[in-house]
Formats: structure tokens, sequence, C-alpha cells
């Protein structure tokens, strides 16, 4: 990699959140850029090169016309970076893959429904060969400063593998599931700290499935304290629905 690797942002389908935890980096964006040279971010500067090393995607491929765009950047890109969980998982705009295809068109766009392409929501690497994953919706800038930094040393970061409950346990939080509620905690990727929980809510998924989750061992959880295979299904739906169809209990 260059001395002072160029770095590019691109969005698709997505709110902006990751890019706007990235620039809320603030004096810690500065240290960064003492060692990174960004060549295209449309949230905080109005040039753009196609000539960087590194790219940063956001957003989920959602029209066919999408796909050439992220091949164009993943040949431009010696490395490519999914951002946030539309990028790494899919997120939350494949809740349209379950609902029939007229009904959304005319929900979001009414009268001029037929004047947009559109086909199901799928994660980036669906489409191209992604390098690395920042999970989250949105990301977590720490772990984003973290992420560069290796990326830097020339190591490529690897999130944690285990489920979200080992950092709610660290945290000292009551299990929701003693409080009747229905948490994903128990299949999430780990990394974030079990903030949605110690805030007072709990998990959604937004870190996607955790590779070490015990998923016998969920659904028995989730059936012992009385929930459906809907209750489960509405909930992964929200952030699994393209990586995981399989799991729902009951
Ligand atoms: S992952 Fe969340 S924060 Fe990032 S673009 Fe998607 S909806 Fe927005
Ligand atoms: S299921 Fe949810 S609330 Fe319970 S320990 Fe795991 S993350 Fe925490
Ligand atoms: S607790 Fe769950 S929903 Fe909240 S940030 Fe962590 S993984 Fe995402």
């Amino acid at each position: 990699m260059a001395v002072k690797p160029k770095v590019a942002f691109f969005d698709f389908a997505g709110c902006e959140g990751d890019q706007l935890q990235v620039a809320n980096l603030e004096e810690r964006l500065l240290d960064l850029l003492a060692h990174i040279e960004v060549v295209s971010f449309r949230e905080i500067k109005t040039e753009h090169s196609d000539d960087y090393d590194i790219a940063f995607v956001e957003g989920s491929i959602t029209r066919p016309e999408d796909e050439k765009r992220l091949k164009e950047i993943r040949e431009n890109a010696g490395i490519l970076v999914a951002l946030g969980a539309c990028a790494t998982i899919g997120g939350i705009n494949c809740l349209k893959n379950f609902i029939n295809e007229s009904e959304y068109r005319s929900t979001v766009y009414g009268s001029s429904a037929r004047w947009y392409s559109t086909y199901a929501s799928r994660p980036l690497s669906a489409v191209v060969r992604v390098d690395m994953d920042i999970h989250g919706c949105p990301i977590d800038k720490n772990e984003f400063a973290t992420a560069v930094k290796e990326l830097l040393l020339g190591k490529i970061y690897a999130p944690p593998d285990y489920p979200v409950c080992t950092e709610c346990k660290m945290a000292g939080n009551i299990c929701r599931y003693e409080q009747g509620q229905l948490c994903l905690g128990i299949v999430t990727r780990a990394g974030c700290k079990a903030c949605c929980v110690t805030e007072g809510s709990f998990c959604w998924g937004c870190r996607g499935m955790a590779p070490e989750a015990n998923l016998d061992a969920a659904a028995r959880i989730m059936e012992d304290h009385g929930f459906t295979r809907l209750n489960a299904q509405d909930r992964l739906r929200l952030y699994f629905g393209c990586t995981d169809r399989a799991f729902y209990p009951g």
C-alpha cells in the first residue's frame, strides 16, 4: 500500500449515517488525515477522484444499475470495505424483500412508482468481493478508527466473532429475557459493548449474525420465554433479512 494511501467514500441505498459517524470523529479525523489522503467524501468535500487505494462503501444494492457502479469501485480499489449494516448484511433495506413489490413501490413513490427501477435489496458481498466489514447501524466511530489503523499496518481488522451477550454481561446489564423482552443479543455479533441494552432497550441485531452464535440454544431461550416463531421472525427480519432466513424458533 502507498505510504499515504488514497481513500474514497461511496454510498448506495442508506441514510449516510455511517459516513456521518466518520465525519463525527472530529479531532481524531485530523489525526487520521495525517496518514491517509481522502480523495472523495461527498459529506465533507466537493472534489472527487477515481484514483484511490481504499474504498469505504456504505449502503445496500437495491437497483440493477447499482451493480455496474459498485463493480467499477471494486476495480479501482485495492481494498474495499463495507461500511455499516446496509453494506455488510443488507440491513433494513432488506425489509422490502418480504413485501410485494407493487406495494412497496406505491408506498414509497406513490403515483410515480413506475419511474424508478428496483430489485431485491442485498449486501455488497452479493455483487463484489469485500475485503473488510465494519458492522453496525450506524458503525461505531471508534471501531472505524481502529479498523483504519489496522489497514495502515497492512492488516485486515477482524471484529469479534462472539455474541453481544458477552459484552452485555460485562456491562452488568439485567438480561432482557428476565424482563419479558425479546433480545437478539444472543445471536448478534459483539463489538458495540451492548450499547442498546445498556441504554435501556434491547439488541435489534444490527451487527449481523455472530459466527459463534449457538442458534439451537437461542431458539430454546426464545421458546422458553414464550416467544413464537413469528415474534422471532419479525425481529430478525429487521436486520437479518439477507443473512439467515433459516433461523426461526418454534
Ligand atoms: S447501516 Fe444504518 S446508519 Fe448505515 S446507512 Fe444503513 S441505515 Fe444508515
Ligand atoms: S440476551 Fe440481550 S439482554 Fe440478555 S444478556 Fe444477551 S444481549 Fe444482554
Ligand atoms: S446492541 Fe445490538 S442493535 Fe445495538 S448496536 Fe449492538 S448489535 Fe446493534
